[in-house]
């Protein structure tokens, strides 16, 4: 019994300091959709920003949990009707919020309400002093303020929903991704997007091959990665297709009458995948993939999504030279994940996003990582957000989440505390700057 509790003390004890060297110990965020901070203050609103008041930070991601929690698309209308007061908003959340407050992305949701605003929780009594306080914060040089003084973040990689490759205003803080979906999915849409970027027109197949030489050579150096998020609509199987068969299907995609099945646009987008990964390997820029879960409500098809682990084994062998960046650890297939690291010298993990789909399971996630792969492949944190705000409560539950990892570690007797320090700083700060420029 006295045993158990100086054992239980000990445990106590190497937790809080485990804690407080997380919390003081800088982080870099590998992984953001930040727009431009002045996009914040331009008063546009669209699909992106639906509203510019305190429902702007449900949007990523507790909306897709109150839909989840039976919320319908009309009480999603209604809250974000410009016309209802906060209030009224609040009634029409509440019993699915109720619901949900339990979950990761509302624990994020709630740490930044308190953190940010000092409220200690939602309800219709403290729904209007947020409504003030989300004003009062978002004012010019907020970003600096939310990410460096409230969460301890050093710099941030961006991919930009605004552009293809954003030219940051802030280039210290938000270090960008290039951004490849566009440039292999290469629809209509796409060839009419990078026209209007780029300031071109695009009438062969070599004028858009030419362009992905352009963004390359243009952006390149400045990129800190490839981004490709792709595995939103397609499985990451890439076929080695020949040069004149993607050049056909360009040519009927450009025809007056344009008609390219899913399999000639599968063609054309596998050509021109390896036709980027050529490029990053030659400007030496780590790949990013979106693998497992979906940001989406009630679309998620879990065969392809389970098949990404599989898929990605070739692109590892096919392209030794690059690092590839496996995101959100593959939820819920994260086991796979912990193997393919394990085994390739170019596979990496990142658990962006991941510790708010699951806290409980990232917990166990890291601890098995680290106990079976170099310490140097797994990046630790990116919010994915929009809104910088969430920013905040997103941290606060990675940083929880590793120091339940590692004291759990040291207590169960599998890691010297004396290897702690040095662990954390790698995982919080140096494998990111190991692995990107
Ligand atoms: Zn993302």
């Amino acid at each position: 019994m006295q045993d158990l509790k100086r054992k239980d003390k000990m445990a106590i004890t190497s937790k809080a300091w485990i804690r407080d060297l997380v919390e003081e110990t800088p982080l870099i965020d590998t992984h953001e959709h930040l727009v431009e901070e002045p996009r914040r203050f331009s008063g546009v609103i669209d699909t992106m920003f639906r509203c510019d008041d305190w429902p702007l930070l449900f949007r990523d991601y507790v909306l897709e949990d109150l839909h989840s929690a039976g919320m319908s698309t009309v009480e999603e209308e209604q809250f974000y009707d410009p016309d209802l007061s906060s209030v009224d908003k609040f009634s029409v959340i509440s019993p699915y919020w109720e619901r949900i407050r339990h979950t990761g992305y509302a624990q994020a949701l709630s740490i930044t309400f308190r953190e940010l605003y000092g409220i200690a929780s939602l309800s219709s009594n403290t729904v209007e002093e947020l409504a003030d306080k989300y004003h009062q914060v978002k004012k010019p040089g907020f970003y600096n303020y939310v990410l460096k003084d409230v969460c301890r973040i050093s710099e941030c990689h961006v991919h930009s929903v605004e552009r293809i490759f954003m030219e940051t205003a802030q280039p210290a803080l938000l270090k960008q991704d290039l951004s490849i979906m566009e440039l292999t999915r290469c629809s209509l849409t796409d060839i009419r997007r990078v026209e209007e970027e780029m300031g071109l027109t695009i009438s062969s197949f070599d004028d858009w091959l030419k362009t992905i030489d352009t963004y390359f050579e243009r952006f390149g150096t400045k990129a800190v990665a490839v981004k490709y998020q792709g595995a939103y609509y397609r499985g990451l199987r890439f076929a080695h297709v020949e040069r004149h068969v993607a050049e056909k299907q360009f040519k009927t995609l450009i025809a007056p009458r344009p008609y390219l099945g899913p399999e000639g646009a599968q063609a054309l987008e596998d050509y021109l995948f390896h036709y980027c990964m050529k490029k990053a390997q030659d400007f030496k820029l780590p790949v990013k993939l979106h693998t497992g879960y979906y940001a989406a409500k009630s679309n998620m098809p879990l065969v392809r999504i389970r098949d990404n682990a599989v898929d990605v084994c070739r692109l590892l062998e096919d392209y030794p030279g690059i690092n590839f960046v496996l995101m959100h650890i593959g939820y819920p297939y994260q086991d796979e994940y912990i193997a393919l690291c394990k085994q390739y010298s170019n596979a990496y993990v990142d658990l962006c996003w991941a510790w708010i789909i699951n806290p409980v399971a990232c917990v166990r996630f890291l601890a098995e990582f680290l106990m079976a792969v170099p310490a140097n492949k797994v990046l630790i944190f990116g919010g994915d957000y929009i809104a910088v705000e969430n920013v905040v409560g997103h941290a606060a539950i990675a940083r929880a989440g590793l120091t339940e990892t590692i004291s759990s570690l040291v207590e169960r007797g599998w890691l010297g505390a004396e290897n702690v320090p040095e662990l954390l700083d790698r995982l919080m700060r140096r494998n990111a700057h190991e692995l990107f420029r």
